[in-house]
């Protein structure tokens, strides 16, 4: 993500607070009476930042999404839409279930069931609660298929960011980082659970769906247009997409033979996607310092209606009404950082953050522009008792993820890191996080055990200054 107005202070502390009391008599509880060996999944995955997200007990291993959107209808009626979808969901009990969770957030659930079996199902904030007979047995898949709908308006986050399916006049910008998936369909919505996804997105004629991976192909019929698209690597739920817009798709190839599709709305001046005119040259060049592009095609969303940020959705970025290169640069290193590899929790936003932060450096500096060094220098330059270092990037707090200490301390990091051990060895750190946590997830801890394994150097004291403490680094 960039471009969130990011400042410190104390926000939302009472929505946090609100969300760990929405969770009392939701948590894991024995199973019947009758049968001990069954539990409950619990309503969250264990993320002390957002305790209600994600689910505990299920692993999913793909969405398959078939959603009928109707856009608002012209201004002054109200900005909302109307949606109408079917998820299909594979999913592998991790324990013996006599009943589970998906998150699901502002719609409504209409019929849910189990390898085809109607089942009972109950929703309360945030959760939809499955209850299957027969009950599940752990490691055997099952399908469960959920039909669902509502009406759409436009989410915000405890920050009061816009995030979630966001509807707009001509459509939806869909951007969920970081629990935000649960408003357009049943999830277990944590990166600890990547799946694969297909989406069928139905659209009024003339509008165009674009969600992650590759355009399969679309087919109107009366006056509606079903574009089919599928993301075969796996995702994180916070990046998967399926924004509609007025848009013109724009399909080339990139220099290293990745098929890039743009989705550029039409009402924008051509000046908006201007930044996009190097993302070619930008993967071959990421995939230089961080090893092989890492999914099957790339592109980006550019939107006439603003989110107030970029974000990262794998394979295909959005962008709020205008992609500048610098943006693009960091989305794109992204997808090795932050999507290949995904936090583990979200206190280690940082990893994501700090690491697109120098890869926009890099590339600013491989074309060009400002050198890292100096981009480091700036940073640095905030005196001792500039609130910008009061905050602790590695554990920042659910109302701070996207910080500024985040993204220009966590630059800085990595920075002072290069410095610390060199330029090979940080290059084979780079290469070696994203080969070895591919399609999965990794933590702060992780990060520096391999800094630490691959550099032979005791990095304790380095990433207590930088990472473990507040206060402005001076020595490392
Ligand atoms: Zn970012």
């Amino acid at each position: 993500m960039t471009g969130r107005t990011r400042r410190l202070g104390v926000v939302a502390v009472a929505a946090v607070a609100a969300l760990v009391v929405g969770q009392a008599g939701a948590t894991a509880a024995p199973g019947d009476p009758g049968s001990p060996s069954y539990t409950q999944g619990s309503s969250g995955i264990g993320d002390a930042y957002f305790p209600l997200t994600g689910n505990g007990g299920i692993d999913v291993t793909h969405y398959d999404l078939t959603l009928h959107y109707t856009p608002p209808a012209p201004a002054p009626a109200p900005l909302e839409g109307a949606l109408k979808a079917t998820a299909s969901i594979d999913l592998i009990p991790t324990r013996d279930l006599d009943q589970f969770n998906l998150d699901l957030r502002g719609l409504t659930a209409t019929g849910v069931s189990v390898d085809g079996s109607p089942t009972s199902f109950t929703q309360v904030p945030n959760e939809l609660v499955i209850t299957p007979r027969p009950k599940l047995r752990a490691n055997r898949p099952v399908k469960v298929v959920v039909q669902y709908g509502g009406r759409t308006t436009r989410p915000t986050d405890i920050e009061g960011a816009l995030y979630g399916w966001v509807t707009t006049r001509d459509g939806a910008m869909v951007a969920n980082e970081p629990e935000a998936a649960a408003t357009w369909y049943p999830v277990n919505d944590h990166p600890l659970d990547k799946a694969t996804y297909d989406f069928h997105v139905t659209v009024p004629q003339g509008l165009v769906a674009v969600a992650n991976g590759r355009l399969l192909g679309q087919k109107t019929t009366r006056g509606w247009t079903t574009w089919n698209w599928d993301a075969p690597d796996k995702m994180a739920s916070y990046l998967a997409t399926a924004s509609v817009g007025n848009f013109d798709l724009k399909k080339y190839t990139a220099p290293n033979g990745v098929p890039i599709i743009d989705a550029i709305d039409r009402d924008l001046d051509p000046t908006a996607s201007a930044g996009l005119a190097q993302q070619g040259e930008m993967i071959v060049y990421f995939a230089s310092l961080f090893g092989p592009y890492p999914f099957n095609s790339y592109g980006a969303i550019v939107d006439d209606d603003s989110l107030g940020y970029a974000l990262e959705t794998q394979t295909r970025p959005i962008y709020s009404l205008r992609a500048r290169e610098s943006t693009v640069a960091h989305e794109l290193s992204h997808q090795w950082l932050g999507n290949a590899v995904s936090p583990g929790r979200w206190q280690d936003i940082w990893l994501n953050e700090g690491w697109a932060t120098y890869a926009a450096w890099l590339w600013a500096e491989h074309d060009g522009g400002a050198t890292t060094q100096s981009q480091f220098d700036s940073v640095m330059q905030a005196p001792a008792t500039d609130p910008f270092w009061d905050l602790e990037i590695a554990d920042p707090g659910a109302a701070h993820l996207f910080a500024d200490p985040v993204y220009d301390r966590g630059g800085a990091t990595l920075h002072a890191l290069r410095a610390k051990v060199g330029s090979r060895t940080f290059f084979r750190i780079a290469r070696q996080w994203v080969s070895r946590y591919d399609d999965s997830t990794a933590t702060t801890e992780d990060f520096e055990a391999l800094a630490t394994e691959i550099s032979g150097q005791d990095l304790e004291a380095f990433f207590d200054v930088w990472v473990h403490t507040t206060g402005k680094p001076t020595s490392w």
